[in-house]
């Protein structure tokens, strides 16, 4: 019986690292590729991190009844397509609350994790120190996570990445269930 993992966590709490190295050890788990307008970033691969499409693409992916959820995230559309959940196996998918709530919604056996900061405080410090977060929007981005991580008593289980290969150890127990 394939099993939808669905991981959101918010921006900074180091979920990219967990998810690769949980699916390294996993080599059975495939990562759902997403459609999104977000234009794709340095070392960003079409159709291996996103499916990067143009707006009337997405709405034409929408129209179709092809995506099993979607939400708009800073001014950029994501969507998970149903082809990606319904190719078997197991199958993890990397998404915001909005969207883990749909994929419940639409599949009630999804398991839901969350990724939470050891603090706040923990959480700016590596948002500051990863980079690629202009100052400007590092305010939207900690408002939003705390909005995230209000959410995060709805999901089946949440895990605290304070120590990251703990974090991991946790989560590969979780999901050997
Ligand atoms: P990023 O632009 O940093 O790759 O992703 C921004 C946010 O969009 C992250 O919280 C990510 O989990 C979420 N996201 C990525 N793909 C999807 C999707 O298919 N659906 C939804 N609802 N959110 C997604």
């Amino acid at each position: 019986m394939s099993k939808i993992i669905v991981f959101s966590g918010a921006s900074g709490v180091g979920k990219s690292t967990v998810l690769k190295l949980v699916m390294a050890a996993r080599p059975d788990l495939r990562f759902s590729v997403s459609a999104t307008t977000r234009a794709p970033r340095e070392g960003e691969v079409d159709g291996v991190s996103y499916f990067f499409v143009t707006r009337e693409e997405f709405q034409g992916m929408i129209d179709r009844g092809e995506l099993l959820e979607y939400d708009e995230h800073f001014g950029n559309l994501y969507g998970t397509p149903i082809s990606q959940v319904t190719s078997g196996g197991n199958v993890v998918l990397d998404i915001e609350p909005n969207g883990a709530f749909n994929a419940r919604k639409a599949n009630p056996k999804a398991m839901l994790i969350f990724i939470t900061p050891p603090s706040m405080e923990e959480l700016e410090r590596r948002l500051r120190s990863r980079g690629d977060t202009p100052e400007d929007q590092i305010a939207d981005r900690l408002e939003r996570a705390r909005w995230e991580i209000a959410q995060s008593p709805k999901y089946d289980h949440v895990v605290v990445n304070d120590e990251l290969d703990r974090c991991v150890r946790e989560i590969l127990d979780i999901i050997a269930e």
